[in-house]
């Protein structure tokens, strides 16, 4: 969904982006990561540059292994967790 994209820049309000492209870079661990021709807005004023969040959605999936999956937490060695106290909820009378 790419509706609501603002019909002006963001940064400086004047200009209008127009969907072009650039060499996104990423870092991935130690590597870096090159992607030419990468779909961008670019604003025709001040030049800012705003990735296109749909192929950047794509390009997030193609990377990461482990996209869409729950990242586990690494479990400490020492196997006595102290058990979480269930948080006092604040209780609020009802307005009226
Ligand atoms: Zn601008």
């Amino acid at each position: 969904m790419e509706k609501g994209r603002d019909a002006y820049c963001s940064e400086c309000q004047v200009g209008v982006p127009y969907l072009g492209s650039a060499t996104y870079f990423t870092w991935i661990d130690d590597e870096l990561i090159t992607v030419p021709d990468f779909p961008c807005w670019i604003c025709d004023v001040c030049g800012k540059r705003d990735w296109d969040s749909h192929a950047l959605m794509q390009l997030n999936l193609l990377l990461s292994p482990n996209a869409g999956k729950v990242q586990q937490k690494r479990r400490p060695l020492s196997t006595a967790e102290p058990e979480k106290k269930p948080d006092e909820t604040i209780r609020r009378k009802p307005l009226r």
